[in-house]
């Protein structure tokens, strides 16, 4: 028994504004530290083409992109004063286009070194990059023997304007972890061999280390989409995004009765439950449904029941007024009572992954 309605698609709203005041809220912390912005993986999935320009009004100068093609397309969006650094570097051959684009890149390796150097000297002047350097998570930057290479071979160094020198941290999301004190010290001292540059070392919670953490830069992308910095405290930042399902389908099931792919849910009474036009098609995780994963309406939680359909998700209305489930309700798969670090959880993965999973099927609204 139940109705069902056209135009199932969710929403998905990004408030531009809360973007913006997360950003106020990093610079200030920061205190003189530049605090720039990490765009990359389209600002996280919520569409670097509307967040970049927002980021920029707010007062960012500087951004940060992984790929090539992302700062290609960023730098039509901002400023052409604002700084646009490529955290992977130039992969071999593409050193013109950073420079064409304006791009500065993050030299990663003594081969993207070698290579921005051959191109500074093809076009007869020195050009800037970042350098990063490797403190201790073995994924991207100089190694020490490199570091001690170089400053022992400055010819190495030919025709790099070194703007900073950079590194990133493992553990920041626990503080107490002295992996951070570890990198941190060893920024300094791999710094101290190399040209003197800006230092950065902190992404978003970094920066809630402390100002021992800030050097130069900091470069936060989670905290400006609002994702909380740790676990040890409160969430300071503000929610970016809510993403609202549309009730498909209400209908009553027995005592008995089972719901979804492998009918891994069973009811123990009769039960009023509602399918959403959501699933993991859209980037709605499908382990979303676990560890007590949940939807709202207004105040009343509805729990996710069985598995997580490509289009669709089922949940118990059994307490929800029927006045107030028809094809009009939107249901808050994230929301004001349920944050995405709160999805994430359930799914056992990161806010991180959730965010930019979510896909590109919703109807977008900015706000
Ligand atoms: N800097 C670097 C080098 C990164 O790889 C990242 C993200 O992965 C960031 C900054 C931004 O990190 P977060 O989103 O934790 O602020």
């Amino acid at each position: 028994a139940g109705w069902s309605a056209p135009g199932a698609g969710a929403i998905l709203e990004i408030s531009l504004g809360a973007i913006a005041a997360n950003f106020g809220l990093l610079n200030a912390r920061t205190g003189t530290a530049t605090c720039a912005a990490v765009v990359k993986a389209d600002a996280y999935g919520l569409g670097a083409d509307r967040v970049a320009p927002v980021l920029e009004q707010a007062g960012a100068k500087v951004f940060f992109v992984a790929h090539l093609e992302e700062g290609i397309r960023l730098r039509a969006h901002i400023s052409p004063t604002c700084r646009i650094f490529v955290l992977h570097g130039p992969m071999p051959g593409t050193e013109g286009e950073f420079s064409a684009h304006d791009l500065l890149p993050v030299l990663n390796s003594l081969e993207q070194m070698a290579g921005w150097r051959a191109h500074a000297v093809a076009v007869g002047t020195p050009l800037p990059a970042a350098i990063q350097v490797d403190t201790g998570m073995s994924r991207f930057g100089l190694s020490e023997a490199d570091v001690a290479l170089v400053s022992g071979n400055p010819a190495l160094l030919d025709g790099i304007d070194t703007r900073l020198v950079m590194s990133h941290l493992a553990c920041a999301d626990t503080p107490a972890n002295p992996a951070n004190a570890m990198q941190r010290d060893r920024l300094r001292a791999m710094a101290a061999r190399l040209p003197d540059a800006d230092l950065a070392l902190s992404a978003s919670s970094g920066i809630f280390l402390g100002p021992d953490y800030h050097f130069d830069l900091v470069r936060p992308g989670a905290a400006l989409y609002g994702l909380a910095p740790n676990a040890d405290m409160p969430n300071p930042l503000h929610p970016t995004v809510r993403l609202c399902a549309r009730i498909v389908q209400v209908r009553t099931i027995a005592a008995g009765d089972a719901v979804g792919y492998g009918l891994t849910w069973r009811a123990s009474g009769p039960r009023r439950i509602a399918t959403l036009g959501i699933g993991y098609a859209d980037g709605f995780l499908r382990h979303g449904a676990d560890g007590g994963g949940c939807a709202w309406l207004g105040d009343y939680r509805l729990p996710i029941l069985g598995r997580i359909s490509m289009d669709s998700t089922t949940v118990d209305v059994s307490d929800v007024p029927e006045t107030m489930l028809d094809a009009a309700t939107h249901v808050d798969m994230i929301g004001p009572r349920r944050s995405v670090d709160d999805v994430a959880h359930s799914a056992g993965t990161i806010g991180y992954e959730v965010l930019t999973a979510l896909g590109s099927r919703f109807h977008r609204a900015y706000l």
